[in-house]
């Protein structure tokens, strides 16, 4: 039980994987050694063209593996290509089971780590000649830079409508839930006049744009809701009333419903503040005004612990003498997008530790836990 994963093997093509240069939009060179990975195993494989949509040199890398098994549900396995800055020319350092970067460079293990576990478990599959329902397997281009190969994965490429991804820390951990997003951009308008001589003829929109932010829930709202206003820009010189003042926000809530109010709170506020500025010059009105936009970065994931795909991952790691629990996480990946698009997506650790940073690193250990863990769900699929 549960020795089945080539831990050797796991490690050479993972080590392999993070000497690749693949920033976001510059994903090509990684793609296609994950293409002739998959080729090898049987997949027949495709890009759509995302890549196109996003300036990028390559597409999502989309590979299908027919099951064995007729009548079993397909599954879809999903990591993304691109890694953080500075994240070229990588010389992972080896220590024992420990894998990191040289300091001068991110590891990568954000996301090779889960484009390694997936290609060793369709390995295993094929060596064993273990029985399976079909898969899609699904390499996404531009996770880091805003979720943008899921976005526009072509899914008429996809069979599955449930399925991992597999980009974050514990392999311990399936994420279920994460937060939904909106970024805001707020511009007030005032009036321009001498501060010294006439101040009394001008509107100040710093001065609006503070009422609007002192009246305004920021920080923690709630247990699963967050606010920030981040950048604030404006003026133009200290004699002067200013006429001009952007600021640019962002809410977060795990609860959409949630999400909606706070982001309807922060619009009032502008709104209500803009509102009690007005005057009138020789027979002229002049009001502060509001532009504003309020974008949707991403929805929120929120799975069920009840759903197929969290209830199949569990017993799956209990079959291997492991434990993964169902758990909340404070950031987005690919599977909020999925989520979005009608799919059923966790997102199950791989290891990585300190993503994003020069002392990022990886425990072979873990690689292999979540590994045999995967092994066993695509089992539990196939008797599905
Ligand atoms: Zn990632």
């Amino acid at each position: 039980m549960g020795d089945l994963i080539n831990r050797e093997r796991l490690k050479a093509l993972f080590l392999e994987l993070v000497r690749i240069d693949a920033h976001s939009r510059r994903e090509a060179a990684m793609a296609a050694r994950l293409k002739q990975e998959l080729e090898s195993l049987g997949a027949g494989c495709e890009y759509d063209n995302a890549g196109e949509k996003v300036n990028g040199n390559t597409g999502n890398l989309i590979g299908r593996l027919d099951g064995n098994r007729p009548g079993a549900p397909p599954l879809l396995l999903c990591a993304h290509l691109d890694t953080v800055v500075p994240g070229e020319g990588v010389k992972p350092v080896v220590e024992g089971d420990i894998i990191r970067s040289d300091g001068t460079t991110v590891l990568g293990a954000d996301d090779k780590s889960g484009c390694a576990i997936i290609c060793e478990v369709l390995r295993q599959l094929r060596e064993h000649r273990l029985s399976h329902g079909p898969l899609d397997v699904v390499f996404t281009i531009c996770e880091e830079v805003g979720l943008l190969g899921a976005k526009h994965l072509d899914l008429a490429r996809v069979r599955a409508r449930e399925g991992l991804v597999f980009d974050s820390d514990l392999p311990g951990a399936l994420y279920v839930r994460a937060p939904g997003a909106f970024s805001l951009l707020f511009a007030v308008k005032g009036l321009e006049a001498h501060a010294g001589m006439c101040p009394e003829r001008g509107i100040s929109a710093i001065k609006v744009a503070a009422e609007a932010v002192a009246a305004m829930r920021l920080g923690r709202i709630d247990e699963e809701t967050t606010a920030n206003l981040g950048l604030i820009e404006g003026g133009r010189a200290v004699n002067v009333v200013p006429s001009q003042v952007t600021l640019h926000g962002e809410a977060r809530s795990r609860n959409e419903a949630k999400l909606t109010a706070q982001v309807e709170h922060m619009v009032s506020c502008f709104k209500e503040a803009v509102a009690r500025h007005r005057m009138t010059l020789e027979g002229r009105t002049f009001n502060a005004e509001l532009d504003y936009s309020a974008e949707r970065e991403y929805p929120a994931m929120d799975l069920s612990d009840d759903a197929p795909i969290v209830r199949r991952v569990i017993e799956a790691a209990r079959r291997v003498q492991r434990k993964v629990v169902p758990a909340a996480m404070g950031g987005a990946c690919d599977a909020n997008i999925f989520n979005g698009r009608g799919l059923m997506v966790a997102n199950l650790g791989t290891g990585m530790r300190e993503v994003h940073t020069l002392r990022e690193c990886i425990d072979l250990n873990d690689m292999v836990a979540a590994a045999e863990t995967t092994l066993e769900l695509v089992k539990l699929y196939a008797a599905a």
